[in-house]
């Protein structure tokens, strides 16, 4: 049976008292991308805040993005210009207790709120302008006799699911889709049987991008072999997805 550290909920994997593993859906992908992440992904559960600033201004964002959104539906555009500066500073003064070790100075953190403003107002509007309906991070749970899924997409929209996305990259006409978003939005459509796409926003050219990734087939066999390399600790590693790997430098330490 595989490490006993894996029991933490907010880790996006566990293995449930039936013994069934439980996956939220950014862990699922990286993952399937490489079973070798499990020892990084753990080990990197720490309240340091520079360390997950990545998945904290996602948040962030999507935290404003549904705030924003919820506004302009009640008819209140001028009230979220002048609120959503206050929502972000509170969304990160709450974050900041949790991630309390290595938090950025005053004006780094005033950077990362303009940036999350910047972000959240764009894909906010985008959506009320080009959708009639929109459910906003609503959970669906996937109930398999070896593992359970919890997925939980940006936006549901009338043309299906829309997640959001930041690059720091302009967007030009060759714009590269990452292999764990795309795997991550064939998860989504192939359960919840409806089209999903990405809404990118690019701080570097102020762009905004809907885009529809590649498809992939055997969804639901990924995930058994995954379940089964867990169970028999063959985590082995996938060298093809070092480039873009968040772990590259724990990683190449480790024989
Ligand atoms: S650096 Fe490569 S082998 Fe190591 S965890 Fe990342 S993808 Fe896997």
């Amino acid at each position: 049976m595989y490490l006993d550290y894996i029991k933490q909920d907010d880790l996006g994997f566990t293995k449930l008292p039936d013994g069934r593993y439980f996956f939220r859906t950014s862990v699922l992908t990286a993952l399937l991308q490489c079973p070798y992440k499990l020892h990084f992904i753990a080990k990197n559960n720490t309240n340091d805040f520079q360390k997950h600033i990545a998945l904290i201004k996602g948040k962030a964002v999507h935290a404003t993005t549904s705030f924003l959104i919820e506004m302009y539906k009640a008819g209140l555009i001028k009230d979220a210009v002048k609120l959503a500066d206050k929502f972000i500073a509170n969304y990160l003064a709450e974050t900041i207790k949790v991630y309390n070790k290595n938090v950025p100075n005053k004006q780094q953190l005033q950077l990362l709120q303009n940036n999350i403003k910047i972000a959240a107002f764009n894909f906010a509007k985008y959506t009320f302008k080009n959708f009639k309906s929109y459910i906003t991070e609503k959970t669906f749970i996937i109930d398999r006799d070896s593992f359970v899924l919890k997925l939980t997409p940006d936006l549901i929209t009338e043309i299906g699911i829309i997640d959001y996305k930041t690059t720091s990259k302009p967007i030009t006409t060759r714009f590269y889709i990452p292999y764990d978003y795309a795997l991550q939005m064939a998860i989504y459509s192939y359960y919840l049987a409806v089209d999903a796409q990405l809404l990118y926003y690019s701080f570097a050219s102020n762009q905004l991008l809907l885009t529809k990734p590649g498809s992939f087939k055997n969804i639901e066999e990924r995930i058994l072999r995954l379940v089964e390399i867990l169970e028999t600790n063959r985590l082995y590693k996938n060298t093809y997805a070092c480039a873009t790997c968040f772990y590259r430098s724990m990683c190449m330490l480790q024989k």
